[in-house]
């Protein structure tokens, strides 16, 4: 159910009760009930990608068929982590998906550069990735996606095609700011919780290794001092269950 539907179902779901209340008395909390629950489904539809409650978003590939994952790494580039992170997929011969945030690559242009002549794939993870950037009007947005487009763009001499939203957060006002961009969405369908300042690394691994599925798309971080540990023995336990690692494009092609 999306967004529209939603709307329009609410809409009729109200004047039904409405034109109901001329007739037979209802409680007011009744109303209440009805637009506490619409409020809940903007909610769980705003956090929530795989549901494609505001915009159509890529997750995973849903199907048991393939033994193929998708690698993602968010917020960087990092001067410390990202070249660890290249290394480490380097030694054990897989492409992955970088969404870097533009101010980063604006700083560190010459580490976009690295991830790209080893042969992954850049998006788009906004310019600012400021708490609240979820929530902005679609102008913002607009800004934010194309302000970012232009410092890849200018490293890489292409715009980049993917866009991941910052947090994972999705409203009408990014929906439509896409619906200009023209970004595909990529979302995430294994979320590691890598950059935790509670948990420990060998409970992220577990957890991750417990919840990989075929088509899954990972979403880690290459700017925290987790990430080499957990994705090192990551890869280990790919390569050993026969999983294919491969960019989040190639995931898409399969579908
Ligand atoms: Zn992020």
């Amino acid at each position: 159910m999306n967004f529209k539907r939603t709307l329009i179902l609410f809409i009729v779901l109200f004047i039904a009760l409405s034109l109901c209340s001329l007739f037979m008395q209802f409680p007011v909390w009744v109303f209440y009930v009805l637009i506490a629950l619409f409020l809940l489904l903007l909610i769980v539809g705003s956090f929530s990608m795989s549901h494609n409650f505001f915009l159509k978003s890529f997750t995973n590939l849903n199907s048991y068929q393939s033994d193929a994952i998708a690698l993602t790494f968010d917020d960087g580039p990092h001067p410390l982590y990202t070249p660890k992170v290249l290394a480490l997929l380097k030694k054990y011969k897989v492409k992955a998906t970088f969404f870097c945030i533009g101010k980063n690559a604006e700083k560190y242009p010459e580490l976009v550069q690295q991830i790209v002549d080893a042969g992954h794939t850049i998006g788009n993870h906004s310019y600012s990735h400021k708490p609240y950037i979820g929530f902005k009007g679609t102008k913002c947005w607009i800004e934010e996606l194309e302000k970012n487009d232009a410092v890849l763009e200018a490293i890489l001499g292409k715009k980049p095609a993917l866009f991941r939203p910052p947090y994972g957060v999705t409203t009408p006002h990014l929906a439509k700011a896409i619906e200009f961009t023209k970004h595909t969405v990529i979302g995430w369908s294994l979320r590691t919780y890598d950059t935790s300042p509670i948990r420990h690394k060998d409970a992220m691994l577990k957890s991750i290794q417990r919840n990989i599925e075929p088509g899954a798309v990972i979403l880690l971080h290459d700017t925290h001092k987790n990430i080499p540990y957990i994705l090192e023995h990551t890869l280990i336990y790919l390569q050993h269950h026969g999983y294919r690692t491969v960019s989040v494009n190639e995931l898409i092609d399969e579908k």
